[in-house]
């Protein structure tokens, strides 16, 4: 083991696990079941920190408790719209993937999925979790099972007992009698562990005989669906028959979460609608495939946000390919901003930055509002616990005097910075006062100082 993977190893950061966040439900909405009362639930929902309140009916769905180390998270029901990551090391070096996950978990991912493709895999699994253990890294572990999972899970009780939650897609589990004979081992394995399985049906790997026989049937209709209507159908239609089916075999409903993962917007938007339609399983949303920068990120906003925003959606993971050497973690951030700019949850607070124009000759006002951003997330580990509320906090920056002092007076905290031609001095708002002006070369810390204070002074005193 390097050293530096040493001393990652004995880090003791916290994962963040206190989701102080809410989304509401329609009051006529009950929940169908409750945390097992012997459990520390880590995502209930305090009224009294300074969360954003979704204005949004939500679509109702089971509750489904996700359960490690005596704690349990809820998906579902009127639980926050959790985070989710994946890893993308080799989940037969333990040491790698956990410390992948405690990055994922540190940056604000509520549950982790890992792969589990091999024996050498599945033998490392417990001893990722008594890494995160040791570590201090609260988060749950989500096995990834395709075409041999049924195998893995039952030659590895270990491995399945670590597991806090299995996906397993029906699509990658064979054909026919032996299709079946897969999905039962796994479902047993779920039912004897107590776990809650994610059923994730994957356009690029949908269940062919199902599709076919859809297909089949479609052609005979006097006026039959487009193959892209028919393949959507297929896709709901194998999550939830797959459900019942688990259900059937003795899984609680209230174990099992659907996915349908698709690589295009509109398709997605389509699955989802109808997946929400047809059953009240909670769903994990995503768009498959999204790809790689802003374009990843734009098709996964654009097809979650019309989704969240339409109630839809218990749980979210951005599948951005990073850029060669690049952060997984960013696909977490992603994921928070889409809820936070949603006005769905908080996890950090925001810099409103102006975009810059003519009118800035300087990168002065880009520095300091990227200066700010990191700063902000990088204090969140520490503040999310000292500074209840403070994940809310808005600070602007603003590039000159067109509207940097309207927009400054509107967040909790701004600097108008001075523009091309006036006035080099950058005066200072906190909740919509003019405080003091700075000027000279030391702006950036002077305001990073005045940020500090704040928060100390607003969000310490709810501290518990
Ligand atoms: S605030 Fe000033 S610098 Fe920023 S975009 Fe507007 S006019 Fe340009």
């Amino acid at each position: 083991m390097s050293q530096s993977a040493r001393t990652k190893l004995t880090e003791t950061n916290s994962a963040p696990t206190g989701v102080s966040a809410t989304n509401s439900v329609p009051a006529n909405l009950t929940e169908t079941n409750s945390v097992p009362a012997n459990l520390t639930e880590t995502n209930s929902v305090p009224q009294s920190t300074g969360v954003l309140v979704g204005a949004l009916a939500r679509h109702r769905t089971r509750l489904v408790p996700v359960e490690w180390g005596g704690k349990v998270l809820s998906i579902g029901g009127q639980a926050p719209v959790l985070v989710q990551s994946m890893t993308n090391t080799d989940t037969a070096d333990a040491v790698a993937t956990a410390i992948q996950v405690k990055e994922l978990a540190l940056a604000g991912s509520e549950i982790v999925r890992i792969t589990v493709n091999t024996p050498e895999a599945a033998k490392e699994v417990a001893a990722i979790r008594e890494h995160l253990d040791r570590m201090g890294i609260s988060v749950p572990l989500v096995g990834d099972f395709h075409y041999n999972g049924h195998k893995l899970l039952t030659q590895f009780p270990e491995c399945a007992q670590a597991l806090s939650k299995y996906r397993i897609n029906p699509g990658n589990m064979g054909g026919g009698k032996r299709r079946d004979d897969n999905f039962a081992q796994m479902i047993e394995v779920a039912c004897r562990h107590n776990k809650p399985v994610r059923i994730g049906v994957n356009w690029g790997s949908l269940d062919h005989e199902l599709l076919a026989r859809m297909m089949d049937d479609n052609s005979k209709l006097a006026a039959p669906l487009g193959a892209q209507a028919v393949m959507r159908d297929a896709l709901v239609v194998s999550a939830i028959s797959n459900a019942r089916r688990a259900e059937e075999l003795g899984l609680s409903p209230n174990a099992i979460i659907l996915s349908c993962k698709v690589s295009h917007v509109q398709d997605l938007i389509a699955v989802y609608r109808d997946l929400a339609a047809r059953c009240d399983y909670p769903l994990h949303l995503g768009l498959t495939e999204a790809g790689m920068g802003s374009k990843g990120i734009v098709a996964s906003t654009a097809a979650l946000s019309v989704l969240l925003q339409e109630g839809i959606g218990d749980t979210i993971r951005i599948s951005l390919t990073p850029e060669p050497g690049g952060d997984r973690a960013r696909e977490v951030v992603v994921a928070q901003e889409i809820l936070q700019t949603m006005g769905l949850r908080a996890f950090t607070p925001m810099v409103i930055a102006c975009p810059g124009c003519g009118r800035t000759s300087s990168t002065v006002f880009q520095e300091l509002a990227d200066r700010i951003q990191t700063y902000l997330r990088e204090q969140m580990p520490v503040w999310k616990n000292q500074y209840p509320g403070v994940e809310s906090m808005n600070v602007a920056v603003m590039g000159c005097v067109v509207n940097g002092p309207g927009e400054s007076r509107h967040a909790d905290l701004g600097i108008s910075l001075p523009g091309t031609g006036e006035v080099p001095a950058a005066p200072v708002f906190v909740d919509g006062q003019r405080t003091v002006t700075l000027k000279g070369d030391h702006i950036a810390e002077e305001f990073q100082t005045i940020v500090q204070e704040y928060v100390s002074r607003r969000y310490g005193a709810r501290a518990i």
